[in-house]
């Protein structure tokens, strides 16, 4: 990770160079600040800069031995320490080293993981991590070897709050009689929940929230150029990067769903079998849970528009787009067939949840709304 591909926080970048440039990298460092602000990013292209053997004066020079290692987050010399907990593959005693491919995967992934999304991808939803006893030993052991490629041995421990108080304590006795050449770089959402007699034998640098502009510029960089999907999640992120990318994400997927109805239910209209032939094979591919995503957007847009057929002022809930796409559409979805319809939907997604050929039920789908579109409202009075 290079300080460059990190979006904003030039201020936090420059002390953090200063530190190693001037000779004056603590032996314990502390990173806090909100979520999604970039400090477990800033943590890692901090230990690449201080292993960087062809050191450039604002960033590591990425083509090193050392870097092209850290690309990869296999560097011999850096550890992570991390929150995990009991998991249907690791049963018994869990430490970090249990669990560093996914965790490998996970940050390269989304530099910006957050702890909830962290447990996720170890399967292991809805339950707290912790960082153990057995944890410190080992950093403790690990911190006993010389390091082996590198002038330092560097350990991030990500999310210290969650070390219960066994290891806070084998820590604390480390960070007061830590051995040389050694970085140990903590990452933190809540330093309340630390030892006050760790936080003070520490370095502490805050790293603050994102402005809503560094966001957007960073949304824009990684190829998101839709400008009203880019400024909902930049308006939606509080300055948290993670969350913009998640809204922008759960945009994304509305969008592609909303594409997907409104053509189905154009080709049903004008019944284009061949057209329809090839949505079905579209949707066909794109996997069980997207099928039942896009089944449930049918729904609630079906829902929506017989609202608005029966009452044209009531409140919704759709955005600008739906509500164009409604206002002709709703004058097909009325009394006569809008339970129809909802069955249809909904029989095609319990028929995708239980394992039935997607292509025959998408098919057969197509027909049902065919026929169902065609039905008559009924006659008022
Ligand atoms: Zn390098």
């Amino acid at each position: 990770m290079l300080f460059k591909e990190i979006i904003g926080q030039q201020e936090v970048k420059s002390r953090l160079l200063n530190l190693v440039r001037d000779d004056r990298t603590p032996h314990a460092l502390m990173l806090f600040g909100p979520p999604g602000a970039g400090k477990l990013a800033l943590a890692v292209s901090m230990a690449q800069y201080l292993a960087c053997a062809e050191r450039q004066p604002g960033d590591s020079c990425g083509q090193c031995p050392s870097c092209l290692k850290f690309n990869k987050l296999v560097h011999p010399d850096l550890h992570f320490v991390v929150p995990v907990l009991k998991t249907t593959r690791v049963t018994r005693d869990p430490v970090s080293d249990n669990f560093m491919e996914e965790w490998r995967e996970s940050f390269l992934a989304n530099p910006f993981i957050s702890e909830s999304q962290w447990y996720e991808a170890i399967g292991a939803e809805n339950k707290q991590g912790v960082i153990n006893k057995e944890e410190s030993l080992q950093i403790i052991r690990k911190l006993g070897f010389k390091p082996y490629e590198s002038e330092y041995r560097m350990i991030i421990i990500w999310l210290p709050e969650k070390m219960n108080q066994a290891a806070a304590n084998k820590l604390l006795k480390l960070i007061e009689e830590p051995p040389d050449k050694t970085l140990i770089l903590m990452v933190s959402e809540s330093t309340d929940k630390i030892l006050p007699t760790i936080l003070s034998r520490t370095q502490l640098m805050h790293v603050p929230p994102l402005s809503e502009s560094m966001i957007r510029e960073g949304l824009q960089e990684m190829g998101n150029h839709d400008p009203q999907l880019v400024e909902d999640a930049v308006r939606r992120s509080s300055g948290n990067f993670n969350t913009a990318l998640q809204a922008l994400r759960q945009d994304e997927n509305e969008m592609h769903n909303f594409t997907l109805f409104t053509t189905l239910m154009r080709l049903c209209y004008s019944r284009s079998i061949i057209e329809i032939n090839d949505w079905v094979d579209q949707v066909a591919g794109m996997g069980r849970e997207r099928q039942k995503l896009l089944v449930d957007y049918s729904l609630r847009l079906l829902r929506e528009n017989f609202m608005l057929h029966m009452e044209s002022d009531a409140l919704n809930h759709m955005s600008r787009k739906e509500n164009e796409f409604s206002s002709r559409f709703s004058a097909f979805i009325h009394a006569g067939n809008i339970n129809e319809l909802v069955e249809s939907f909904s029989g095609a997604g319990n028929h995708i949840e239980a394992n039935g050929n997607p292509r025959i039920i998408l098919m057969d789908l197509s027909i049902r709304i065919i026929k169902q579109l065609m039905q008559k409202a009924p006659q008022a009075g």
